[in-house]
């Protein structure tokens, strides 16, 4: 149990944007953060934190909460356990009583596992480092492999005594439950027998994002060809080997810093690169990459460099998968190593600035790399070069950046020998294939007719002094689009029609010819007044998959604004949760005031105007502008009196 007051405390110190940022690349937009959603997949950013509110909210799977909750969210954890996380990230002590068997027994098993496997990984530390068996024959391969205490620590590497079930029978007599033991793999049981998986092996304990313990891959020491050389911990409730990337807790922050990630592949690999210097690498551990992994790169740079062994193995190895890596959006390098070496043993035979010197002169892209491995198969015969041409034209053509689309086209149509123009037209043929395909699905998704955005780019610059009101008429629209909350009343027949906020606000609009600046407002609202009466137009769907990007964004952006007070609202003394029942009196007065704000900036321009008449005694422009500004004025009066306002004159 922990105390209320530790709880406020670790509430205090673990700000949002701190523990967010932990897990996902945030990027600054307005006075929110945005970023990849964590918990679904996505490449146009939709999850959105807010520092001021002290909470995130992902609009595409609808997820959201403060700290406490995206913790809980993220790693599975129960309420007290996300607390206890964010503790120890905020070095806040906990004041708590101990368990009780029963809380014990209550957690779920997930969390169970996850505690069996972080007492057997500091079983297996401490047994390195401080028994004697552990330092004789674990310690000493270590460090006869070269690596350095420091990286032992960091990667809190272990050793498992050589007996039958030692690590077993500690672990129950320190309360563990065979059941958990079981299902972690690190015992196996048989009906008349228990035994230790990892005995007489160097323990790579394998971490999650969050950096707990899920999984364990121990190597053998013996030089027996009948001992597997690696063992791993089997796939269990917290451990998805396809899911997992070893040492992507100890890379994810340069793999932001350095906006790049290096992907090798094994646990040694891993570590010779941290102890040249290198940390952003992450270990795919012998499986071909998964999308899944993939996207937890993504989730903290888009630029992937694969370090492959320099044997045809390794090479096939790379080569699997890699359209799959370009379609995600990732740009993909390779750093293919001398033959003979493995990044493990290349990067301990070179200093830090060598291999860094190494790494810029040797990385390639990796269009440039298939086209030159395949080239040389098939150069005298024209149907396998016709194959390889297709191959590598697909494997462009699902780049969703038309730069780096650009820059491959050109790389392969010199390496292949085939002119740009050829190319191009394979592309496109493929291209139109995949876009008739898109725009269908779009079109049953959406069964709206889409207005096309025409936004020339020129105009983006333009200040727009009704920024705040516009956003906030939008945000409205979004939200109450085809709420009926206005009525009047037919004079002849005295029949009452009511109408939706849409139509109320659009025909303002439209009655005083109010167009905005911002080119995204004006698609918005263009395409809204094609569908005011369409029942079936859902504005938020349709502007957060909208085609043209800034609108899908600037739309995001809005939804994400009413998490945070607005100003308006709380100064007239009703809370945000009300806005739905005060829209008869809100919408009409921000109407007003957009109004209101449009008439200051004319009587601007007017006055400016008048004086310049006035300075060139231009006395017939003088009198124009005078009665357009009088007029002004009075209308100014108006609005100003509809609002509540009293007019300083
Ligand atoms: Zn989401």
């Amino acid at each position: 149990m922990i105390d209320q007051a530790t709880i406020e405390r670790i509430i205090d110190a673990a700000h949002i944007s701190d523990v967010v940022s932990e897990f996902v690349t945030l990027k600054k937009r307005g006075v929110n953060q945005l970023g990849l959603c964590p918990f679904h997949n996505e490449k146009t950013p939709s999850f959105t934190v807010s520092p001021a509110k002290g909470i995130f909210k992902c609009f595409g799977c609808g997820k959201g909460g403060n700290s406490v909750n995206f913790i809980m969210e993220l790693e599975q954890l129960s309420y007290p356990d996300a607390l206890r996380w964010l503790a120890k990230k905020f070095h806040i002590e906990i004041e708590e009583k101990e368990e009780s068997q029963e809380e014990k027994a209550l957690k779920d098993e997930r969390e169970s596992m996850m505690i069996v496997s972080a007492f057997a990984q500091k079983y297996f530390s401490r047994f390195l480092l401080k028994e004697n068996e552990g330092r004789t024959i674990g310690l000493s391969y270590l460090r006869e492999r070269g690596i350095r205490d420091d990286i032992i620590t960091k990667f809190e590497l272990g050793y498992c005594p050589d007996g039958k079930d030692t690590f077993t029978q500690a672990a129950q007599r320190e309360g563990y439950k065979m059941d958990f033991l079981e299902k972690t793999g690190l015992t196996i049981k048989r009906d008349d027998w228990v035994r230790d998986r990892f005995g007489g092996r160097v323990i790579f304990p394998v971490h999650n994002v969050a950096g707990r313990v899920i999984a364990f891959g121990g190597r053998t020491l013996t030089n027996d060809k009948k001992v597997a050389k690696y063992l791993n911990s089997p796939e269990s409730e917290i451990y998805h080997k396809g899911r997992t990337l070893y040492g992507i807790y100890q890379a994810k922050r340069q793999m932001t810093n350095q906006d790049k990630c290096y992907l090798v592949e094994g646990y040694t690999d891993v570590l010779s690169f941290h102890m040249a210097g290198i940390e952003n690498v992450v270990a795919s551990s012998g499986t071909s990459l998964t999308i899944d992994q993939i996207r937890l790169i993504r989730r903290f740079t888009p630029n992937i460099t694969i370090v492959y062994d320099g044997d045809d193995a390794g090479i096939k190895a790379s080569l699997r998968g890699i359209d799959m890596v370009l379609e995600e959006g990732i740009n993909v390098k390779v750093l293919p190593l001398p033959r003979g070496e493995d990044p493990d043993t290349f990067a301990r035979s070179m200093s830090a600035s060598q291999l860094a010197e190494y790494i810029k002169t040797n990385e390639t892209d990796f269009i440039k790399f298939k086209t030159q491995l395949l080239m040389g198969t098939v150069e005298n015969d024209p149907i396998s070069k016709a194959r390889l041409i297709n191959d590598i034209v697909r494997s462009i053509s699902v780049i969703p950046d038309n730069i780096t689309r650009t820059i491959y086209i050109k790389e392969c149509s010199r390496l292949m020998d085939v002119q740009e123009e050829v190319l191009y037209t394979e592309i496109r043929k493929i291209q139109n294939k995949q876009s008739e395909d898109q725009t269908r699905k779009d079109l049953q998704a959406l069964q709206v007719q889409a207005a096309k955005p025409v936004v020339p780019a020129a105009e983006k610059k333009t200040a727009n002094p009704f920024e705040t009101e516009e956003r906030e008429i939008l945000r409205i629209l979004l939200k109450y689009f085809h709420h009926e909350v206005f009525e009047i009343e037919d004079e002849a027949t005295k029949e009452i029609h009511t109408y939706t906020v849409g139509f109320y606000v659009l025909s303002e609009l439209q009655n005083d010819g109010l167009v905005s600046v911002n080119p995204i407002v004006r698609t918005m609202i263009g395409a809204m007044e094609q569908n005011v009466d369409n029942k079936d137009f859902d504005p938020i769907k349709f502007f957060t998959q909208y085609p043209d990007q800034e609108v899908s964004q600037y739309t995001s952006n809005l939804l994400a604004e009413k998490y945070i007070e607005s100003k308006r609202w709380s100064k007239s003394g009703a809370f945000i949760e009300t806005e739905a029942e005060l829209l008869y009196l809100l919408v009409p007065k921000l109407i007003q005031e957009y109004k209101l704000k449009n008439v200051k900036v004319l009587l601007k321009k007017i006055e400016h105007q008048i004086n310049e008449a006035n300075k060139n005694n231009d006395s017939e422009k003088f009198m124009e502008y005078m009665t357009q500004f009088q007029n002004l004025k009075k209308v100014m009066k108006e609005l100003s009196e509809q609002l509540g306002f009293r007019t300083i004159s």
